[in-house]
């Protein structure tokens, strides 16, 4: 489907819409930039007619024996004008353009981040959704940039091209269509030739995404370990010769027409140069039609209007091009989150209830089927179970991650799809077992975004919660200790265990109403579970938590626990009235209890 759709042919309108489309996000965020810019193509633009004139005006004077002080004269007031164009122009290039166009380019970006963020997770789950993601995010800038330089040379060329075409079509109207019909002819090839680069682009995606993949495992320290320890790279390098032999066909698909097609533009290109001259020549010295003075004039204009109108063509062709990828930039920010908010604010925390909660993935395999139990606040409830029971994804669906495909679940007896969404998400502080840490400081890390100066006490009270306290107090600088060395070689990389902690200190920080804990402890040792556990006991004794943990030492102590088993509720009940049912959890217990003892 979206395959047809990329090689659907773009239509003008949809070609001019598209672009003004494009044109109205770039005047929203960057105004002065492109007020300022289109001024420069202007003054470019009669720059160059104001030199087509200016020969014109000179050849005239020469021809009827005008003063040469009068020639003189008006060298000088063309000269003096084009120092002027030429000051006002280039201050603009080489002080504000740059500039200017990257805030610009950050504008785009940041409206880009604000909208993938607002998105449920499910987008990620679609690989055509995401391919046009990953595209908005790494070429969206570079496309609003490259519309208004295109609507730039547009401006310019159409303003300046169409007055010197104008002296041409007076001079001769042979040489006028002569010059127009070959452009034609150069304009179809390139188009050709840009919609096969543009297929090419899309047909190498796949095999693009695959080996820069392959290329971020190798460079990635994540994935540096597995790497030494096991075959996986026998694996990547077959992904990669492959992903390699797919672009090789590709090529030799799209890359021959390409080819063929700027042969036959190049030749046309010859042929109506030279044709052109002899043209002129015969013009001159056969018919005797043409003055010399003439002839230099046609050269010079047809030499203009040519270039002027294969810069418009290409502009054309590249407003097309660009169109195609607007199209998805405009598919990626017009795509709905699934997961709306509502605009109730939510109060203070009484209880939340998942009534007959079923959940599928994108890929339709259900993961939970008529779930419900219900958490009031200030209880520790535990949700246990093997590994893909759909302990996560519960946690995931009351984040409104994704919203439940069955049933519901209440927030103080509400629909959570009724609540504003950030006020709701806000009320519960969630860490993941697959946290983190960002490429900013300690205390960025803990307080999730920029850290105010009087917040900076209760980033260093939550890490102490958090047992972090004596590996902060041997960080040279403190909570303003950037974490990982992606950009600062003082930067710390922590352990897997430090690192969980950061994040637990996130959950501190945050207060929230409810605290979900999954896998809290699952990168300490048995000393540092032992110690955090009670730590986390202790700073959160009022409040209402959620522990997911494999480990059942951890969970024994919760008020409520929650055996999933196949995507529901198997067993519920405290750790005593679970151990005397022998159940699930029983035997799970008794495992690991055997384990320890052994
Ligand atoms: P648990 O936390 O109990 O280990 P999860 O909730 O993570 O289990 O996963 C439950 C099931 O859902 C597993 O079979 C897992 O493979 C599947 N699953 C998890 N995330 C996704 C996803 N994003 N897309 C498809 N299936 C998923």
């Amino acid at each position: 489907m979206a395959e047809t759709n990329e090689k659907k042919k773009q239509k003008p309108t949809t070609v001019f819409r598209n672009t003004a489309w494009l044109f109205s996000v770039a005047w929203k965020i960057a105004p002065r930039f492109i007020v300022t810019y289109f001024i420069c193509a202007l003054l470019n633009a009669v720059w160059g007619v104001l030199e087509a004139w200016y020969i014109k005006e000179i050849f005239n004077r020469l021809d009827s024996g005008a003063p040469l002080a009068e020639i003189l004269r008006l060298i000088l007031a063309v000269a003096l004008l084009t120092i002027l164009l030429i000051a006002a122009t280039r201050t603009f290039w080489d002080v504000g353009y740059e500039r200017q166009q990257l805030m610009l380019r950050c504008g785009v970006h940041l409206k880009l981040f604000d909208h993938a963020i607002s998105l449920d997770l499910g987008k990620y789950e679609i690989p055509e959704f995401y391919n046009d993601f990953i595209w908005a995010m790494n070429n969206a800038d570079r496309t609003v940039c490259s519309v208004l330089d295109t609507l730039w040379r547009v401006i310019m060329r159409l303003t300046g091209g169409t007055a010197v075409f104008v002296i041409l079509l007076d001079l001769d109207l042979l040489v006028a269509a002569v010059v127009l019909v070959s452009a034609g002819i150069g304009i179809v090839c390139l188009a050709y030739v840009k919609k096969q680069n543009y297929e090419y682009d899309m047909a190498c995606r796949r095999a693009r995404r695959v080996s820069d993949y392959v290329c971020r495992v190798h460079d990635m320290p994540d994935y540096a370990k597995e790497l030494r320890i096991s075959e996986a790279s026998t694996v990547l390098d077959k992904l990669y010769e492959e992903s390699l032999g797919e672009r090789r066909s590709v090529i030799g698909k799209y890359k021959r027409r390409a080819a063929l097609c700027g042969m036959i533009w190049n030749t046309t290109g010859a042929i109506k140069d030279n044709g052109l001259l002899l043209l002129l020549l015969y013009q001159l010295l056969i018919t005797k039609t043409l003055p010399l003075g003439g002839f230099a004039l046609a050269v010079t204009a047809s030499w203009r209007v040519s270039s002027a109108l294969k810069t418009l063509f290409n502009a054309f062709t590249d407003l097309s091009k660009q169109s195609l990828y607007i199209d998805k930039l405009r598919v990626f920010l017009d795509t709905e989150t699934a997961v709306p908010s509502g605009v109730v604010q939510p109060g203070d925390f009484e209880s939340i209830e998942f009534c007959h909660v079923g959940f599928a993935y994108a890929d339709g395999t259900p993961v939970l089927h008529d779930v419900s139990f219900r958490i009031d606040k200030g209880r520790k409830i535990a949700l246990v179970g093997y590994n893909g029971a759909g302990k996560t994804t519960l946690i995931k669906l009351l984040m409104r991650f994704y919203d439940v495909t069955d049933g519901k679940i209440l927030y103080n007896g509400a629909d959570i799809r009724d609540y504003d969404l950030a006020a709701y998400r806000a009320k519960i502080a969630a860490v993941f077992q697959d946290y983190k840490i960002f490429a900013a400081t300690v205390a960025e890390n803990v307080a999730g975004g920029v850290c105010a100066k009087e917040d900076r006490p209760r980033v260093t009270a939550a890490l102490n919660e958090a047992t972090f306290g004596d590996r902060l107090a041997k960080l040279d600088d403190g909570i303003d200790t950037p974490l990982t060395r992606e950009f600062d070689e003082r930067g710390v990389n922590l352990s897997g265990g430090e690192a969980q902690k950061i994040a637990i200190a996130r959950a501190f920080f945050r207060r929230a109403a409810v605290t979900v804990m999954d896998e809290p402890s699952a990168a300490l040792d048995p000393v540092a579970e032992y110690e955090l556990n009670a730590h986390i006991r202790e700073a959160l004794e009022e409040d209402t938590v959620i522990f997911i943990s494999h480990r059942l030492s951890t969970t024994r102590d919760a008020d409520e626990i929650f055996v999933l088993d196949g995507g529901s509720v198997a067993e519920h009940g405290s750790h005593d009235a679970l151990m005397r049912r022998g159940g699930i959890y029983a035997s799970l217990f008794n495992l690991q209890a055997e384990k320890y003892r052994t």
